[in-house]
């Protein structure tokens, strides 16, 4: 079969001959470890989110570790996640010796989240961080109430939120720190990387320290706090920078994407759309779908070489973090859920042949 060869994937990123150039300029004039290029690298993102400061690191996982050591988040210590996210948001609390706390959640019904945060807080409780997922926010508005009648600190996981808005502004610079992933499946990738964000200056001191072993001075050696390489690098830097003057074609082309699928797919049994709400300025990182044989779903698009992603379990299934807690609205998304062929450039022809594909399937 010809499927291998024509095969589409679910996730295409856009890397052209600009990142190849600034890439190589950085190289050539020995800028290749943490330096000048990550420094306009972090002035620019600042400048586009409207945050005081951006700290980059070695990913977004990392970005949400040093957010957490730098909030003082440690054992004895709970902090309560979604459980429908990918797993780095979980283990970074894990790493910094605090339970996880995991809490239910719907993107179509963002009250689920809200309503299991106020019956999941206790004594113990010392933050929440809800995850903008697919460009999706949490409703950050309910929960900085909670946050502030509960003395909790809210730390973003807007991985997937970069760029989006909802009526407060941008996502992952509505609370104390906000974290940004710049891996592959992300709207501006550099293969690996992250970012921290906030308007705290004190915070922001510490996550420039701790990003270096605790050291502020790398010459003037004295020991400070607790640290790490966290360091990002200045061949990356030169990648994002293009990436970032890029966004706008991205965004255009998401939407697009968005849009083709919406259109193509309202009618189609057994699949549902999983919006996201344009109006209200969120970006549709993902095509993403709630198909309810997903199984029988994955092999007819594979044999049509169609490659989709299904959703990310849920987090109570992993047997670290294992939860007797029930998760109804969570537990669908992981059993039913999927991505489709969906990024910056994933050509709309190929976004065509899927959703063909799809209305060809017979559903016995
Ligand atoms: C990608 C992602 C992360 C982790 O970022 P990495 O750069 O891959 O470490 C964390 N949370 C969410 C929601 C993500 O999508």
């Amino acid at each position: 079969m010809m499927a291998s060869q024509n095969r589409i994937s679910w996730w295409r990123t856009e890397i052209g001959d600009a990142e190849i150039d600034r890439v190589t300029r950085s190289i050539r004039e020995e800028k290749i470890s943490q330096g000048a290029v990550t420094l306009e690298f972090e002035a620019r993102l600042a400048e586009f989110l409207g945050v005081k400061h951006v700290a980059a690191c070695t990913s977004g996982s990392t970005a949400l570790l040093m957010a957490l050591m730098a909030a003082g988040i440690g054992p004895g210590d709970e902090v309560i996640v979604p459980n429908r996210t990918w797993i780095a948001t979980a283990h970074a609390v894990v790493l910094t010796g605090a339970k996880v706390v995991l809490a239910d959640d719907d993107p179509i019904d963002k009250t689920v989240f809200v309503e299991e945060v106020r019956k999941k807080i206790n004594k113990r409780t010392k933050a929440l961080l809800p995850v903008h997922l697919g460009g999706r926010s949490a409703d950050m508005e309910t929960l900085t109430q909670i946050a502030q009648s509960h003395r909790l600190l809210i730390i973003e996981d807007s991985a997937q939120g970069f760029a989006s808005r909802n009526q407060m502004g941008l996502l992952g610079t509505q609370s104390l720190v906000g974290c940004f992933s710049l891996s592959l499946a992300k709207l501006i990738s550099t293969g690996q990387g992250g970012f921290v964000v906030t308007n705290h200056a004190e915070t922001y001191e510490k996550l420039m320290c701790m990003r270096n072993h605790g050291v502020q001075d790398p010459v003037q050696v004295q020991y400070s706090r607790m640290g790490f390489n966290f360091r990002f690098n200045d061949v990356l830097a030169s990648m994002g920078i293009v990436q970032l003057e890029g966004i706008a074609r991205r965004i255009e082309h998401v939407k697009n994407i968005y849009h083709t699928y919406q259109k193509g797919l309202s009618d189609v049994r057994g699949l549902q759309f999983v919006p996201v709400n344009l109006a209200g300025g969120e970006i549709p990182l993902y095509a993403e779908i709630l198909v309810e044989d997903r199984p029988s779903f994955e092999k007819h698009l594979s044999s049509n070489g169609i490659q989709i992603r299904p959703y990310y379990p849920s987090l109570n299934l992993a047997p670290h973090l294992a939860d007797s807690s029930e998760f109804p609205h969570s537990s669908k998304y992981g059993k039913c859920g999927a991505f489709l062929p969906c990024g910056p450039s994933q050509p709309l022809a190929n976004v065509e042949r899927v959703i063909q594909v799809i209305q060809q399937m017979k559903w016995n």
